[in-house]
């Protein structure tokens, strides 16, 4: 067994700031016992890791990654056309890099050649050091769609044949890309590449075999197919209407807010150079509806979009729409895991031992989940 002794710790599903907190976590790996101040005797092979004044807390969960996809390197997004070796070498990178910096889970939207099923099956199995994950194989788009990730289908057979290819190899989720990724250049028309039908099969699909499934989608009548047609989640939402919001309330969907891409200005040299245009042209009208959404509280997760490493990015501009900071932190901790059904997420007895530390506690300053000191993921010290 192992003993975590640290100056303060997050707690439980509301992230309480707690002083003086030992933390024992069993040989299988899992958190056993949570001390406040006293820890009673306990027996002499118990492994002591004393992190001094540091702040403990749930490892983070990326709700939106795609493990060949690197947003760190330039012109990143014309190399998921790589083979298939530098991508399954790439996204062992970069999901080891999630891991070194607290990343201790990830839901992976759409990756190519089904790396992302191995993956997720060889950590599972104790090969590789590498977050947990859900999966969604190959992400699904219109033949005319958008999107460097998905491949193009048309018709509702084309689109039920892929999913039941994704299902065939078990993944966790189903991925569909329903609009393009910026916002229109003029007027309010979002067009929509997924039609109702095809969203319809999809998502039956998936029902069949208690899977849940993801939609990219900016807002317009995309997002009013998904939300009728009982899509889950809704990744991105970033030019949502009033109407949209409302559409998201009703039908309780849960919205996967990924506000880098828009509000984060070390992105965008990584992307092609029309892209920092759009960006700049559009992102004060992004950052209000975004900000509309957050005020409307909303189901919801906070991902990346294959930022390895710098998902604490995203807190801060969660702050910056107007969420409260312990929110933010939910959004990648106990949402994350209540939406995926994974046991972790919460320091609380019985839970998964992912556990990470920081110098401060990262509710009074997110840069501090930068460079966690320490990282232990399944009970196994990963950073010390
Ligand atoms: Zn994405």
């Amino acid at each position: 067994m192992k003993l975590i002794k640290a100056g303060s710790a997050l707690l439980g599903a509301e992230l309480k700031e707690e002083k003086n907190v030992s933390i024992l976590i069993s040989d299988d790996g899992n958190i056993k016992e949570i001390f406040h101040s006293n820890v009673p005797s306990l027996p002499s092979d118990v492994e002591v890791i004393d992190l001094g004044g540091k702040c403990v807390l749930p490892g983070l969960v990326d709700c939106h990654a795609h493990l060949a996809l690197d947003a760190r390197i330039p012109g990143h997004l014309l190399m998921m056309d790589d083979s298939e070796t530098k991508q399954t070498i790439r996204a062992i990178k970069s999901a080891s890099d999630d891991l070194k910096k607290g990343i201790t889970g990830l839901r992976s939207l759409g990756d190519r050649y089904y790396i992302d099923v191995e993956l997720r099956d060889m950590e599972r199995k104790g090969d590789l050091d590498l977050p947990w994950m859900q999966v969604a194989g190959i992400g699904m788009k219109g033949l005319h769609g958008h999107g460097y990730v998905g491949k193009g289908f048309s018709g509702c057979e084309e689109f039920r044949r892929q999913a039941r290819e994704n299902l065939f190899h078990h993944t966790d989720w189903l991925k569909i890309f329903i609009t393009a990724g910026q916002p229109p250049v003029k007027g309010d028309h979002v067009p929509w590449f997924i039609s109702r039908e095809e969203v319809r099969t999809v998502v039956s699909e998936a029902k069949a075999l208690g899977v849940k499934t993801s939609c990219h989608c900016i807002g317009g009548t995309g997002l009013r197919y998904c939300a009728e047609e009982g899509i889950d989640v809704l990744d991105h939402c970033y030019w949502a209407t009033e109407e949209d919001i409302d559409l998201i309330i009703k039908h309780g969907t849960t919205v996967c807010f990924t506000p880098g891409v828009f509000m984060d200005e070390e992105r965008l040299p990584m992307c092609p150079p029309d892209h920092a245009e759009k960006v700049h042209r559009t992102r004060d009208e992004v950052v209000r509806r975004l900000s509309k959404l957050v005020e409307a509280k909303p189901a919801f997760v906070v991902g990346s979009d294959a930022y390895h490493g710098l998902l604490w990015h995203d807190l801060v501009f969660m702050t910056k729409l107007g969420m409260s900071p312990v929110d933010a932190l939910k959004g990648v901790t106990v949402n994350a895991a209540r939406l995926m059904g994974e046991n972790v997420g919460v320091l609380e007895e019985g839970r998964i031992a992912d556990i990470i530390a920081t110098d401060k506690n990262p509710l009074d300053d997110f840069s501090t989940l930068s460079s966690p000191s320490f990282v232990m993921h399944r009970g196994k010290k990963i950073v010390f």
